[in-house]
């Protein structure tokens, strides 16, 4: 059976690289019907915390990556690696030195075979023995793995590139013990647009920090997917179950990766755009219910059905739709000047403000759409010509959902208000 593993060390938060390592592991199980094991790597006693690995399984557990059977502490496995490096010196293969243990490196050609890159050869030459066990007794990360991958019976390694070094020295540890070693894939390294190493400097890293952001844990899944693997046709839109049935090792491309925020942005619009009404409305308002002023509940429906197509992640709702709660600042100077100078459409909205005084409120946009075209068409202009400046005054913007369903939705007192202080009346 095919068993795979993540293996994060608790040294720092769940990031994207960490996660889309992750996510490749969890697809080639769940798609050969294997297992997906999670090992946490915490023989770093300094740096690692609980706090980390909570935020971990945490972040893990949201993206719907669950693992197969017992959680494995490295930490609680250090007598196994210290009889191990005791074998390694009763063997003769490892040596006492300055109180720690190092691994003595044969001198021999490796040949590493890659599902990724193929077939790499190294020169144990360039090798220098290697500590297992340092002097406080704890394992160094080379030793632990190895032994753990054996003891859980890894059958794929299926890691970042910057393991790929590591990889000769563990197959000569591994053939030392006589054990049999695990396959091997080293996913491309991730970076940003300049072409450095993904870090902070390109924004957010930490998963926690996307789903604080409102994105949606099968866009991010999507867009990682997407990230070193390549799906040979031109979808880009997937379901984790599509992703399942169409990954593949064999298609994770070779060269670096790089992270396109903007891509992902667009992709967790769509994703929510996919999301059935009820599960949006829910999601959306769990979002927000203690940060935005969701009351009365009818309101809130209007808006949030009203921006549905025009957010991409649930956080945009409140900056997209800010002047439905708070008058509209007019920062864009060019066209408040070119509004207010234009004497005939100054008098064409007083008309307007006048003509919409009669409907009873602005509940019937089909009215309200009705009388604007009148008027636009009485004074012999087209309705974009007063619609446009209407949206304007109303929101500050030149852009925004449909105006007659953002009048309704706003109310019909504070879209006169707000004419009327734009007027100066
Ligand atoms: N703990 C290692 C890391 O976080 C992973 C080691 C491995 O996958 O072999 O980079």
């Amino acid at each position: 059976m095919i068993r795979v593993r993540f293996a994060p060390s608790p040294t720092g938060f769940l990031h994207i690289g960490g996660v889309r390592t992750a996510l490749f592991n969890f697809l080639y199980a769940r798609q050969q019907g294997g297992q997906f094991l999670l090992r946490i790597e915490d023989t770093d006693r300094q740096r690692s915390t609980p706090e980390f690995e909570q935020e971990i399984l945490d972040s893990l557990r949201w993206l719907g990556l669950d693992w197969d059977g017992e959680l494995v502490h490295q930490s609680r496995r250090l007598d196994r690696y210290r009889e191990i490096a005791q074998e390694l010196v009763s063997k003769g293969l490892a040596y006492q030195s300055e109180g720690a243990i190092k691994f003595k490196i044969p001198k021999t050609e490796i040949k590493v075979y890659d599902i990724v890159r193929g077939e790499v050869t190294y020169d144990s030459e360039e090798f220098e023995d290697l500590v297992i066990m340092k002097s406080d007794g704890f394992p160094v990360f080379h030793l632990a793995v190895i032994v753990d991958d054996h003891d859980m019976e890894i059958t794929h390694v299926i890691r970042g590139e910057d393991h790929l070094t590591n990889t000769p020295r563990h197959i000569l540890l591994q053939q030392a013990l006589g054990w049999k070693p695990p396959k091997y894939a080293h996913l491309p390294l991730i970076f940003g647009s300049d072409g450095t190493p993904l870090s902070k400097r390109h924004g957010a890293v930490a998963v926690s920090e996307y789903r604080r952001q409102g994105f949606l844990p099968q866009a991010l899944l999507n867009y990682l997917a997407l990230l070193g693997w390549n799906p040979g046709t031109q979808q880009e839109i997937f379901s984790l179950q599509e992703l399942v049935k169409q990954f593949s090792l064999k298609r994770v491309i070779k060269s670096n990766a790089q992270f396109n925020p903007e891509k992902l942005f667009w992709l967790n619009g769509q994703h929510l755009r996919m999301l059935p009404g009820e599960v949006f409305e829910k999601q959306i308002t769990e979002f927000w219910h203690d940060k935005m002023e969701i009351q009365p509940e009818e309101q809130w429906r209007k808006l949030i059905a009203l921006y549905r197509p025009r957010i991409q992640t649930f956080e945009e709702l409140q900056e997209q739709s800010v002047y439905c709660f708070s008058d509209p600042a007019y920062t864009d100077e060019k066209m408040l000047q070119e509004i207010r100078s234009n004497s005939g459409l100054i008098t064409l909205l007083k008309q307007w403000g006048k003509a919409v005084q009669e409907l009873p409120d602005f509940e019937d946009t089909t009215a309200l759409d009705q009388k604007t075209r009148q008027i636009a068409e009485t004074a012999g202009l087209k309705p974009k010509d007063i619609i446009h400046p209407l949206r304007f005054v109303l929101t500050g913007r030149i852009a925004s959902p449909g105006l007659f369903e953002l009048m309704s939705l706003i109310g019909k007192e504070i879209c006169l208000k707000r004419l009327h202080l734009f007027l100066g009346q």
